[in-house]
């Protein structure tokens, strides 16, 4: 967006103007200030305008930043230049001074730039004293040579001065504008309390004023170590405060010291240069002394800084984890699932209220390892297994349906789903439990598979008789047939029909007939003794009997103990020869094999039953032994039959 571009490069504009006119004035500033306090000598005590210059261009020290750093060189130098000129200094003095001023600048800038990054700054004690003793001690070396090799030093012995009025100059200067310029700013001590830092830097600069000037405006008592106490005092409270409160002192100190010599006088230093070298000794004792400590003390209230913001974090951790635990509290007792935790070992260390709605117990007779006094003996194995499972941690969930006694007596059906908890490490650590009352769906689920098992039952009953009906028969057969075929056993059936039994329903009715053949299956039924022996009505009036691993003569009595018992039902039947109800009986028996079908032991018991019924009815014939080998039947009824 071509606009927005627009916006941006205004506002850079206006930005580097306002930048430009700050630093043009604090040069000229720093440069007058210089000037004024030039002594009879023509020495400045301190020379402070190259210190600003330096300033800037280390803070634009990126490479990329080539052209920043020529305008301020330029703009520094030009400002230099002017405000020397306008204050009618000689033609020689100002290149010297512009001379010194660009080496200075540029050796301090080169021996420091790659050496700055955020780690060594110039508020830590070490690389501010290195900063001193070698950086600016050798630029301003480097810079005093070269004037007195080009312009030649009127008095040499003056040179040592001048040099240090220039290295005081550089190093009271540059960290000061780069602590204002930079991320380390004054105020940053008080982020957010500005209010408070400029209530401090007043008070400070008010009892430094004082202090200073009851040191240096007389010239009885030598009290120069008073500036040190407010000073170190509003370090305490501001270790940031140094970088207004030293500048603001050092200045004070200079123009009363200009004024009047101090305490100085009373050294009986008579030579005013030697009085300037000490009150530049005076001002550098003053600045090695008090920037590393306001770095020590700025460095103390970071750590209680951090140590406060940890307590407080641990608290507030600890806070919410009570919290979150209190909601999680609720949460289960307000369940009406039973909610438990579990320890490893399946013991039971919590219990939600819900337990005594769902069981009737009181949540204490539930806890430990007491509950497992009311899990039903048949369900216990399998939860205890359940929880060991969970404990050892080979599976994350389970869940398992078992009874638990209510209070009441009876049983409900429970449905514990556990999951288990683990450590930050993986290891485990407890169970947590969620029991659903499930009794209703269960009861249902009995009652619907009873009545699907009644119903099958029925489907495979004789509704009039009560035995198996002709469907459960020929089931029954072919499954017989095929385990006996397997086991190589033998399979006997009986075919029994009552005799004559048209004329019992002319005689008595087909009601009565019908009772009759209810007595008469009842009859056959109380006559077989075996569980795998199947009693069946075939149809009409006959029935079947089946009976696995029988051989013939186990059937012949099985067929005499079902006629005993029709004989002792005692009814009446007068078109019977007897008098009474009888039936006739066909056996056949077989060894099953696989060539041969089930159909051929019905159809020879068929066979036996008419040949029965031919002989004059109320007896048993056994079919012959079928052979199974030539897969025939030797029947000579049944070829007669069909004769
Ligand atoms: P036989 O001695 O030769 O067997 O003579 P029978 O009269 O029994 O001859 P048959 O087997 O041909 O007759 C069967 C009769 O049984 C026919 C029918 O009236 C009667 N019957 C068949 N099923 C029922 C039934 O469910 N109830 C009644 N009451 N009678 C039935
Ligand atoms: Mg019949
Ligand atoms: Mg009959």
């Amino acid at each position: 967006m071509p606009h927005r571009r627009f916006k941006t490069s205004q506002v850079e504009l206006s930005r580097l103007i306002q930048n430009g006119i700050a630093f043009a004035l604090s040069v000229a500033i720093a440069t007058w200030i210089g000037l004024t306090l030039e002594r009879s000598t023509g020495i400045a005590l301190i020379w402070p305008p190259t210190g600003i210059i330096l300033a800037m261009l280390l803070a634009a020290r990126a490479p990329r930043h080539g052209w920043k750093r020529a305008g301020i060189l330029a703009l520094g130098l030009s400002t230099n230049f002017a405000v020397l000129v306008a204050l009618g200094r000689s033609e020689i003095t100002v290149a010297r001074d512009l001379t010194a001023c660009f080496i200075e600048a540029m050796v301090a800038f080169a021996l420091l730039r790659g050496d700055l990054d955020g780690r060594s700054n110039l508020a830590r004690p070490k690389r501010f004293l290195l900063f001193a003793a070698l950086d600016v001690a050798t630029a301003c070396l480097a810079s005093a040579l070269c004037i007195a090799v080009l312009f030649g030093f009127s008095r040499l012995e003056l040179l040592p001065v001048w040099w240090a009025s220039h290295v005081l100059g550089l190093i009271v200067t540059t960290p000061l504008v780069l602590a204002l310029a930079g991320r380390q700013g004054a105020f940053r001590a008080f982020e957010d309390r500005r209010a408070g830092a400029v209530l401090l830097l007043g008070l400070t600069a008010v009892a430094v004023g004082a202090m200073v000037a009851a040191t240096f405006t007389q010239n009885d008592l030598p009290l120069l170590f008073l500036p040190f106490v407010p000073l170190v005092v509003a370090l305490w409270f501001g270790p940031s405060t140094v970088a207004w409160a030293l500048p603001l002192s050092i200045l004070m100190a200079v123009l009363c010291g200009a004024a009047s010599n101090g305490p100085l006088k009373l050294a009986a230093i008579e030579n005013s240069t030697f009085r300037l070298v000490g009150m530049q000794i005076y001002l550098a004792t003053l600045i090695t002394t008090l920037l590393p400590l306001s770095s020590a003390i700025a460095r103390l209230h970071r750590s209680k800084q951090v140590f406060g913001r940890r307590t407080s974090a641990v608290r507030e951790v600890a806070a919410s984890i009570r919290e979150s635990e209190q909601l999680y509290r609720v949460l289960a007792d307000n369940s009406s699932d039973i909610i438990s935790r579990f320890s490893l070992d399946g013991n039971r260390l919590y219990v939600s209220p819900s337990v005594v709605d769902i069981l009737g117990w009181p949540a204490e007779e539930m806890l430990g390892a007491d509950y497992r006094r009311y899990i039903h003996p048949d369900d216990a194995e399998a939860l205890r297994a359940m929880g060991a499972r969970l404990g050892a941690g080979a599976t994350e969930r389970a869940t398992q349906i078992y009874r638990n006694l209510r209070r009441d007596g009876t049983w409900a059906w429970l449905e514990a789903r556990v999951i288990l908890v683990r450590n930050a490490d993986g290891s485990p650590r407890e169970l947590i439990g969620n029991t659903r009352d499930v009794s209703h769906q269960k009861e249902t689920e009995l009652a619907l598979a009873a009545a699907a098992a009644d119903l099958t039952e029925l489907a495979a009953t004789d509704a009039l008789t009560g035995v198996a009906n002709r469907r459960r028969f020929d089931e029954m057969l072919d499954r017989e047939w095929r385990r006996a075929m397997r086991s190589h056993a033998q399979l006997s059936m009986l075919l029994i029909d009552v005799d004559h039994f048209k004329l019992f329903n002319d005689q008595y009715g087909h009601l009565m007939g019908d009772t009759c053949l209810h007595a008469i299956a009842t009859a056959i039924a109380s006559s077989v003794r075996r569980p795998g022996d199947l009693v069946a009505r075939y149809g009409g009036e006959e029935f079947a009997v089946i009976l696995p691993d029988t051989d013939g003569s186990g059937a012949m009595e099985i067929a005499a103990r079902v006629r005993e018992g029709i004989a002792a039902l005692a009814m009446p039947h007068i078109g019977n020869r007897s008098g009474h109800v009888t039936v006739s009986i066909g056996s056949a028996e077989a060894v099953p094999n696989r060539s041969t079908a089930s159909s051929v032991l019905v159809e020879a018991a068929d066979a036996a039953l008419y040949e029965a019924k031919r002989l004059g009815r109320d007896r048993t014939e056994r079919a012959p032994m079928i052979d199974m080998a030539e897969n025939i039947m030797v029947l000579p009824w049944a070829i007669r039959r069909e004769g």
